[in-house]
């Protein structure tokens, strides 16, 4: 018999009902995957990793009174997370060109954009998350004029927290996703930041070499993406004592 019920399965989380009505548990898998799953792996201690970076994120983010989904991290994979409705965006704010903007404004990776810019793309993978404009966001009835203008400064204090909190361990934060859920308390519906924050949706530069620290590593081929996500997290100082990430053991012939 199945421990508790799965609620839903993604590509790197599932979430089981959790202990008490409005909860649910978040497990972090291990699987990679890039280009809308066009890419697949399975990374030895990436969901620890991630359970760690992001309970350290959501809860920094909590503690200078920007609202999250964490409540409380359980065991080495999964945390206990408040029940929220999910807005079907993905929240992306850049502060230097790169990736798809990089690629779709013809803009050299890594150029200072003139001010954070926020923007959306509709989650749906059978149509590879499309960015849309805001006029869709309204008309589509995905979220209303006033969820995008909190989304929006949401986004940007978020972006001014983690920005902060590389840069002092030699990080560049070049541009990041997140989602946001509403909080129905009787008619009204706060708005959290909600999924994960972790270097699966972050991209994350060394200041000093440029080398990458983020899902780019694997997306690109650029090396061990554990490695990569271990010296986030040494840096930071949440490496868990026993992290599964270790060298493999090489066969002395
Ligand atoms: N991102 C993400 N999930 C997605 C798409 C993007 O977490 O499904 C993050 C990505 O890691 C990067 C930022 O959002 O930090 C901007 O990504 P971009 O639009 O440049 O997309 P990509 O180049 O990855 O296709």
């Amino acid at each position: 018999m199945a421990r508790r019920k799965k609620v839903y399965e993604g590509k790197a989380k599932i979430l089981y009902e959790g202990p008490e009505p409005g909860t649910f548990v978040q497990y972090f898998k291990d699987d990679a995957t890039a280009g809308n799953g066009a890419k697949k792996d399975v990374i030895d201690g990436k969901g620890v990793l991630n359970n760690r970076l992001s309970e350290f994120f959501m809860t920094g983010l909590n503690n200078i009174g920007v609202p999250t989904h964490f409540i409380k991290r359980l065991n080495m994979r999964e945390q206990l997370i408040r029940q929220v409705e999910i807005i079907p965006l993905e929240v992306i704010c850049r502060n230097f060109a790169a990736g798809s903007m990089a690629k779709r404004l013809g803009l050299e990776e890594g150029t200072a954009l003139p001010r954070p810019i926020v923007e959306f793309c509709y989650k749906d993978d059978k149509l590879g998350d499309p960015l849309v404009p805001e006029e869709y966001v309204i008309a589509f009835g995905w979220a209303t004029q006033q969820d995008l203008d909190d989304i929006v400064a949401l986004a940007l204090r978020v972006n001014d927290f983690l920005s902060g909190v590389m840069h002092g361990v030699g990080i560049k934060l070049v541009d990041f996703k997140i989602e946001v859920g509403r909080i129905w308390d009787g008619d009204y519906a706060r708005l959290v930041v909600a999924d994960e924050i972790s270097p699966d949706s972050c991209r994350l530069w060394d200041i000093e070499t440029g080398a990458k620290l983020d899902k780019d590593v694997f997306r690109r081929d650029l090396g061990s993406l554990a490695d990569a996500y271990t010296e986030v997290a040494r840096r930071l100082g949440v490496l868990p004592s026993n992290v599964t990430h270790r060298p493999k053991p090489t066969l002395i012939n």
